[in-house]
């Protein structure tokens, strides 16, 4: 069994301009571990003037840190790389206790996941040789990768180190600064990252800086700061205000935000890639997966058997410890969100809904000092129900059935969002037609929920603008300079004759 492991500190301050200081006006926030209630930190929560004093930081390291080289920069990527897999179970099992996600997704999935990003974006830009091509008239048509500025980034509480990682890879390697806000709920991890890039020395004061604290304070304290893009992962709704705040400075934003991802099952798949499917789709990280395949179509050819297959597994995933390695699903982020789905529960079950396995919360022995709930599915459910329209955020997956392509292609992309999606059939046409059919920024066919560097991930409809994971995010992070170079050696004979 793995053990809790001791925090740096037992108060976080805010990491600014290469110095860590509490909140100007001494505003502290707690943070929790939501498997067994107890107070793990105090976190400091950052004011508009830490916001601002961090911002002029950040403008002034700029000058320097967009100077330097490629190779220094992809240099200074690798070696935070390192020092995250060399502290890899600690920063694992602080992740755990502060997320109550399993040990043996962090040590598995979110922690080498994030090795690998900083290590992709050190290899990508090494790899930008630039474009330069002569055009009509003899001119030179150099065209230039810059660094855009100070970017402000916030992210949720799901993945927290991993989508630190999604964002600082990039915007470091394409040599812009950074505010960067996590989530409240879950800022441990990432403190602990600056604290072992500080230790380090890795990065100049002013390059990264760490602005904790709630989202409606120390969050909208970044939307009115000096920055000059905004890259936002979490729900549609704050994504909205993102928007509007880029759109008020005439910045860019890039948004990552929720779903209702369609995981649809043919009656000709391979039995045991679609039943661990079911699950990479709606049990991984407690279902508070932004592409959660939450909306199961199931070919009613073999409706019958398959749930019945579905049930026994799910009967069988062990909840528990998240520190424990034998354990599955881990605990809910904390009890509003728990409350939140046990009510999406009821809703289902007010519009007709039945529950097929699961769909209450566990609260024996040393269940009830956490968040824990059972893996659940909603049987007898329509696609337009609120429980297959609103994004759950939680092990509570709705099984729909389907008669043929056409129509889970129609009800799939009947839904405001369009993030993720997976296919599984035995069929390699039949995947490709459906992939094709969902608007959707990602299918997964015969698998779910992988998350790879060098595959571009993000949303379509509302759920959002942008992809991440690929070379293409550093656009994003850049400014395109053009240099027009005449060629010619006399004058064109416009106004002087050549
Ligand atoms: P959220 O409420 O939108 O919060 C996300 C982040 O924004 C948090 O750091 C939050 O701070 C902050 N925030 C909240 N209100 C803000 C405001 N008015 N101004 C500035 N910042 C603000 O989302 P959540 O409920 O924590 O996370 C779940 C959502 O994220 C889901 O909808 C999920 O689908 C989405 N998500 C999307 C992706 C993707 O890649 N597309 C990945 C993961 C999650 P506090 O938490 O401290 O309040
Ligand atoms: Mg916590």
């Amino acid at each position: 069994m793995a053990q809790p492991v001791t925090l740096s500190t037992k108060k976080y301050d805010l990491y600014i301009d290469g110095h860590w200081r509490p909140a100007s006006d001494g505003a502290t926030l707690e943070t929790h571990n939501p498997a067994t209630g107890e107070k793990l930190a105090d976190i400091a929560e950052a004011s508009q003037a830490d916001v601002d004093a961090a911002a002029v930081a950040a403008r002034k390291a700029f000058h320097g840190w967009a100077r330097t080289g490629i190779p220094e920069r992809s240099a200074i990527l690798l070696h935070i790389a390192d020092v995250i897999e060399d502290n890899l179970d600690y920063l694992a099992a602080i992740e755990t206790m502060d997320n109550g996600k399993p040990i043996r997704e962090t040590t598995g999935a979110d922690l080498p996941l994030a090795v690998d990003h900083f290590r992709y974006f050190a290899g990508v830009i090494r790899g930008d040789e630039g474009s330069a091509n002569v055009l009509p008239g003899n001119l030179l048509n150099l065209i230039l990768r810059e660094p855009l500025g100070v970017v402000g980034q916030i992210v949720p509480w799901n993945f927290p180190f991993l989508m630190a990682a999604w964002k600082l890879a990039p915007a470091l390697a394409a040599g812009d600064t950074v505010l960067f806000k996590p989530s409240s709920a879950t800022s441990l991890s990432v403190l602990e990252l600056a604290r072992l890039i500080a230790e380090a020395e890795i990065l100049p004061p002013g390059v990264l800086n760490i602005l904790t604290g709630s989202g409606a304070k120390s969050g909208e304290y970044i939307l009115k700061a000096d920055v000059d893009k905004l890259a936002f992962t979490g729900s549609t709704e704050v994504g909205r205000e993102i928007a509007r705040a880029a759109a008020e400075k005439i910045i860019p934003s890039t948004l990552e935000l929720g779903g209702k991802s369609a995981n649809v099952f043919f009656a000709d798949a391979d039995i045991d890639l679609a039943l661990e499917g079911v699950g990479l789709g709606i049990l991984f990280n407690q279902g508070q997966v932004c592409s959660a395949g939450s909306r199961i179509f199931v070919d009613h050819a073999f409706y019958d058997e398959f749930m019945g297959r579905v049930v026994d597994e799910f009967k069988k995933v062990r909840v528990g410890d998240p520190l424990d390695p034998q354990t599955q699903m881990g605990a809910q982020v904390n009890e509003k969100q728990l409350d939140k789905i046990l009510n999406y529960v009821h809703i289902g079950q007010e519009e007709g809904a039945t529950v097929a396995v699961g769909g209450e919360r566990l609260t024996e022995g040393a269940y009830g000092k956490g968040a824990f709930l059972e893996p659940t599915l909603l049987a007898d459910v329509d696609n337009k129900m609120r429980v297959a329209q609103e994004e759950i955020f939680g092990p509570v997956g709705v099984v729909i059935p389907f008669k043929d392509e056409d129509d889970v292609i129609r009800m799939a992309n009947d839904s405001v969002y369009g993030l993720g999606g997976g296919v599984f059939t035995n069929d390699i046409s039949k995947a490709l037609r459906v992939a094709g059919g969902i608007r959707t920024g990602r299918v997964w066919v015969n698998t779910y929920n992988q998350f790879p560097a060098g595959a571009p991930f993000g949303g379509y409809k509302e759920s959002g603008i942008g992809r991440e994971t690929h070379k293409s995010i550093l656009d994003a992070y850049s400014q395109t300079k053009n240099v027009l170079v005449n060629l010619n050696k006399k004058p064109g004979g416009f106004y002087v004759e050549g």
